[in-house]
């Protein structure tokens, strides 16, 4: 992607992701949260599966729980950070002027 400045044209231009490394970690965080404290669908599954594969059953349970929690958090917090991105954070910095501008396809 080819992108200049709007306001200096340099071509010195570095993209920022700075609300998607903040999205996808406190979505993660978040999604793990949630994922633990919902772990009663994970725990109950746990528990068919523990009355046959033990009381580990349970406890994996709760744990697969957070981990799916986790997961899906970090890509609803991903894909959270990329819309601030473009459209709060401005995901473009020239580094000639310093000047921030979001990537809007001009064409
Ligand atoms: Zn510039």
């Amino acid at each position: 992607m080819h992108t200049a400045c709007p306001r200096c044209d340099s071509h010195r231009i570095i993209q920022t992701h700075y609300g998607r490394k903040v999205g996808g970690t406190v979505g993660t965080t978040a999604g793990a949260i949630s994922g633990a404290v919902s772990a009663s669908k994970g725990a109950r599954l746990g528990y068919t599966v523990g009355a046959i594969a033990g009381p580990t059953g349970a406890a994996s349970g709760a744990v697969l729980g957070a981990i799916v929690g986790g997961l899906s958090g970090c890509v609803v917090g991903v894909r959270l950070g990329e819309k601030l991105d473009e459209d709060v954070l401005q995901g473009y910095r020239c580094l000639a002027c310093e000047h921030r501008f979001s990537p809007h396809p001009s064409s």
